[in-house]
């Protein structure tokens, strides 16, 4: 049985790897009174069948992270009499993860719930580290809890009836990884990028392993986020402006892979970082099936996003550039700072 223990402060669980979990799910679910499976209906239809409970079925995307949905969630689990006895299953993408984690987290002062991540994305981030969410008109992600889940089940086969756009996405937060904190996982991604669009689980496989086993490090190093993981956020400063300036037309991991791009070169234009290594990130990034282009992006639009990023501190705008191939830290600008470089960041 493959499985990695995340030692996070609140307390300790497994993350267990394979074709194999739909049973490890089955037979952790007997020690509850109910299971319940809450999926959104894309993921539902595909693999719901795989676990023998009732099922919720959401809407799919992004706009379910709301508080009706919470609402409508807290009726029908009281409605099916779920108490601190029922255990309920996340099965799908972020979307399914934030909203379920957070519900399951107030939702009689919290129940037990275990992840089932079903996106490239998810699999490598989102499913583990308890960090839950839903979006207001005011700022996605705005209200959220810390809620670690009971157990993580990653079967890499499900990814084989994602979109390619979906495992560009993922490959955002692979890549972000290696850069941060292991060279050699860089290396492999760069190397196999065609492997993730075909699935070659071979490959594909040890990779989603080697990312949870550092994501899990990090969090229970730091699982509030206040030192170690922050160097997570690398690539989401710029990455999150672009979204919110581009209108949330990119995806979170589109904008990541972007972010990366523009984070680097600003590593390199301050010095940070070596010719070489920007042009090892620059290759990996261009081989991801994404169209690498700023000239939609308004400046100004921008610059008032990173003004606005909640990551920043004392009046500073915080970054997490790289300093070499596995090894990143937080480096605080001013405005003044990051429009000097400006254009040479979005030209190349
Ligand atoms: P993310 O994990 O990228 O944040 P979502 O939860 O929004 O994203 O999932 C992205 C889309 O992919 C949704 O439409 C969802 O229904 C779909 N999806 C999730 N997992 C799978 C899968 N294994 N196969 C096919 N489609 C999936
Ligand atoms: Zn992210």
């Amino acid at each position: 049985m493959d499985r990695i223990v995340v030692q996070a402060p609140s307390g300790a669980y497994n993350i267990h790897f394979g074709r194999d979990i739909w049973q490890q799910v089955q037979q952790m679910a007997r020690g509850y009174d109910q299971a319940l499976v809450v999926s959104d209906k894309n993921v539902a239809a595909l693999y719901g069948h795989r676990l023998p409970f009732p099922i919720s079925p959401l809407e799919p995307g992004e706009g379910t992270k709301s508080f009706e949905t919470i609402a409508a969630l807290v009726d029908d689990w009281a409605e099916r009499g779920l108490d601190r006895y029922s255990l309920v299953i996340a099965l799908g993408g972020g979307v399914v993860g934030d909203l379920v984690g957070l519900t399951a987290s107030v939702y009689r002062r919290g129940i037990a719930y275990v992840q089932i991540p079903t996106t490239l994305v998810a699999q490598v981030d989102g499913g583990v580290g308890g960090k839950t969410g839903i979006n207001t008109p005011r700022g996605k992600n705005l209200v959220g809890t810390f809620y670690q889940p009971w157990g993580v089940f990653i079967d890499p086969s499900v990814l084989s009836t994602l979109p390619d756009r979906e495992i560009t996405n993922g490959l955002g937060e692979v890549l972000k990884y290696g850069v941060v904190n292991d060279p050699a996982l860089f290396e492999v991604v760069r190397g196999h990028v065609d492997a993730f669009y075909e699935l070659d689980l071979e490959v594909v496989a040890p990779v989603i392993r080697r990312c949870v086993e550092i994501k899990g490090e990090i969090v229970a190093a730091d699982e509030r986020d206040r030192g170690l993981r922050r160097i997570l956020n690398h690539g989401h400063t710029f990455g999150h402006a672009i979204e919110k300036a581009a209108g949330y037309r990119h995806s979170h991991g589109e904008a990541v892979l972007m972010g990366m791009l523009l984070e680097g070169r600003l590593a390199h234009l301050l010095g940070l970082l070596s010719s070489a290594d920007l042009a090892a990130i620059e290759d990996a990034l261009f081989r991801v099936k994404l169209d690498y282009s700023f000239a939609h992006l308004d400046k100004g639009e921008m610059i008032s996003a990173l003004i606005h990023d909640k990551k920043n501190r004392k009046g500073s705008i915080s970054f997490i550039l790289p300093r070499e191939i596995g090894r990143a830290e937080e480096v605080l600008l001013s405005v003044e700072d990051v429009e000097k470089y400006w254009d040479e960041v979005i030209r190349g």
